[in-house]
């Protein structure tokens, strides 16, 4: 417990003020990065707490949400939670945490690449788990979010690190013809100079012509 600190938010949706717990930076001991970004923490994971759900209705979001236009639809679609989700979170109330927020993302048409983030995360904490089936399902989901974000005319944040992205999720799930393409044009790209996703790119690729 001593790991948390608390943050106080306001709901997007109803308006109220809760307190949900952080990590603090002191107490976060990073153990290795997988290729897709997955961090893997001893002890508690900052990650767990990037979503806030509101204790009043029951409305879950993070500081990228914007405030939903559409608040009676997101109103009919949720209800309070009956769990405690301010407070230290276990994997699995992590995982709540994030359905919440994917739910009401979906319902307020949130940005693509904002959905396409609870879904990567979700993945994550299913392999935490050792879950492979419900990790693949949400890379897939990811993968289809992160797809529609690229083809919608809106302009992207991070382009390069969206387009590494589609390539590592298309290279996980077995894809590799179609990640390829991916690293491929990153490299190529000379719009793109992120030199760290650039050389990421270019490892990846050589792990997939090194397993074939
Ligand atoms: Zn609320």
């Amino acid at each position: 417990m001593d790991e948390l600190f608390f943050k106080e938010k306001k709901c997007l949706l109803c308006g109220a003020k809760f307190k949900s717990g952080k990590v603090k930076r002191s107490k976060q001991y990073m153990l290795k990065r997988d290729s897709d970004f997955c961090i893997h923490y001893r002890g508690e994971n900052p990650a767990f707490y990037n979503v806030y759900v509101c204790p009043q209705c029951g409305y879950g979001f993070t500081d990228n949400f914007t405030p939903p236009k559409e608040k009676e639809i997101i109103k009919i679609g949720i209800n309070p939670l009956e769990v405690d989700l301010c407070s230290s979170r276990s994997v699995e109330e992590a995982i709540i945490a994030y359905q919440t927020a994917l739910k009401c993302a979906l319902l307020g048409k949130e940005r693509e690449t904002i959905i396409a983030g609870l879904y990567l995360h979700l993945a994550w904490f299913n392999r935490f788990l050792e879950n492979k089936d419900e990790e693949m399902k949400n890379l897939k989901k990811a993968l289809e979010y992160y797809e529609k974000a690229i083809e919608s005319d809106r302009d992207l944040e991070n382009p390069a690190t969206v387009f590494y992205l589609i390539g590592e999720i298309n290279r996980r799930i077995g894809n590799d013809k179609k990640a390829v393409k991916f690293f491929a044009h990153i490299i190529n790209d000379k719009k793109i100079n992120d030199p760290n996703i650039i050389r990421m790119s270019r490892e990846r690729w050589q792990e997939i012509r090194a397993a074939r």
